[in-house]
């Protein structure tokens, strides 16, 4: 066994290449090797267990391995993979979409599939400017967006995103974006800008990438009134926060809002297959019928159903098991218990979202918290804990401990 996870990593040393990642440092390092989920768990090949503390970077939901969503994968593997969306339909796309359409009856009454969530916020994007100009705003070319926010790695979600070492000295140019920093800053934006906006992205409750910053209560709900008050689209960005991370199924219902756009990912499939959703209204729909309107977008991979009918089991496991029951629980552990560590600064928290400071060092901390036994990546020296869902005390109280013997 030794020799075969050997070969894996002189290959991977060889000829992978690691998203984020600064290879030469990687090269000279020795990698984890994943080979199994269970539950909260990732096991290397050594048998050792680490908890999975960012859900596989903020995708899982259930659990890894779940049998409802395993069952679901094998059956529809057996029946049928995927078939093209282009000019066909599919059962599961259709189910699928009518679930997510559920949540938002009649309002949100259109979904629109994709592979991830740059895709989905492309989408959305797409949409919202092609609308403009076959709708009578030519005009409304601009994206307003939030100062440090993530919206993707593709290039046109990228360039709307406020990380600018991402696209630095290439792509800043991509869409026409206007920053702002608050709700304020949106009061007193020149006319001009405002008049010309198709649509005002947002994370919703809390920046993700930026180092788990929460918005102030109730300015998403005052951003979408300024939004439907100047005729501008408002796009959700709910890659990270939909599916019950912040303890309602989608961040927008903490405060009633429902946006003209909301883009789903990450926790989509439960964090097992890649597979976006951007949902939309039907006056939006509407503007894309009759000729010289098609909207041209789709990937090899729309509405694949395999994709599909294990974001059906996702959903039904919600239900099945009352996820959403346990999550303000779980977060205010483990809230309370990181706010008593002397080393940790600072504590920022929605739902099972958290983000801890511990000064220097966030990259070291998260290596002696995997010798430990827990899995997590820092942003710069903020420390990011978003378990499953389905996370239990227990496995908490032995992220508490790992953490505290850190500090
Ligand atoms: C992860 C993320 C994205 C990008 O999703 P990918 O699936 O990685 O393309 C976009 N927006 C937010 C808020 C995210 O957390």
């Amino acid at each position: 066994m030794k020799d075969q996870v050997n070969r894996w990593i002189s290959a991977d040393h060889a000829h992978c290449w690691h998203p984020f990642t600064d290879q030469e440092s990687w090269e000279s390092d020795v990698p984890v090797v994943i080979c199994r989920g269970e539950g909260s768990w990732l096991f290397d090949f050594e048998g050792k267990r680490y908890l999975d503390a960012n859900s596989s970077i903020w995708t899982n939901i259930h659990g890894h391995s779940h049998p409802v969503i395993v069952k679901a994968i094998q059956d529809q593997a057996a029946t049928l993979c995927h078939s093209s969306y282009l000019g066909l339909a599919n059962n599961k796309a259709s189910e699928l979409a009518e679930k997510l359409c559920s949540f938002f009856p009649d309002s949100l009454e259109r979904c629109f599939f994709s592979d991830d969530g740059s895709t989905a916020l492309e989408v959305a994007f797409k949409m919202s400017l092609q609308w403009r100009q076959q709708n009578g705003q030519k005009e409304r070319t601009g994206i307003i967006a939030f100062e440090n926010a993530y919206h993707g790695d593709t290039l046109g979600a990228a360039s709307v995103g406020g990380v600018s070492r991402f696209i630095k000295g290439y792509g800043e140019t991509g869409l026409d974006v206007y920053r702002v920093g608050s709700v304020e800053d949106l009061l007193s934006l020149p006319e001009v800008v405002v008049e010309t906006a198709s649509a005002v992205v947002i994370e919703p409750l809390i920046q993700g990438v930026n180092q788990m910053r929460p918005w102030p209560k109730g300015m998403l709900a005052e951003l979408s009134a300024w939004a439907t008050q100047h005729g501008i689209h408002l796009i959700l960005d709910e890659v990270m926060t939909g599916f019950g991370r912040t303890g309602e199924m989608f961040a927008c219902q903490n405060e009633k809002v429902i946006p003209d756009f909301l883009c789903l990912a990450k926790g989509l499939t439960g964090g097992t297959m890649p597979l976006a959703a951007t949902l939309t209204k039907c006056e939006i729909y509407e503007g894309f019928k009759g000729p010289d309107r098609t909207f041209f977008y789709g990937h090899s991979y729309t509405g694949n159903a395999l994709g599909c009918s294990v974001a059906l089991a996702n959903l039904s496991i919600f239900e099945s098991e009352n996820t959403l029951a346990g999550i303000e629980e779980k977060g205010a552990y483990l809230e309370r218990e990181l706010t008593n560590i002397p080393r940790i600064q600072e504590v920022r928290r929605v739902g099972l979202i958290l983000g801890f400071e511990v000064g220097e060092g966030g990259q070291e901390f998260c290596l002696k918290l995997r010798e430990r036994g827990v899995l997590t990546r820092p942003i710069l020296n903020t420390i990011v804990i978003m378990p499953p869902l389905s996370v239990t005390m227990d496995e908490l109280k032995f992220l508490i401990k790992a953490i505290k013997l850190e500090c």
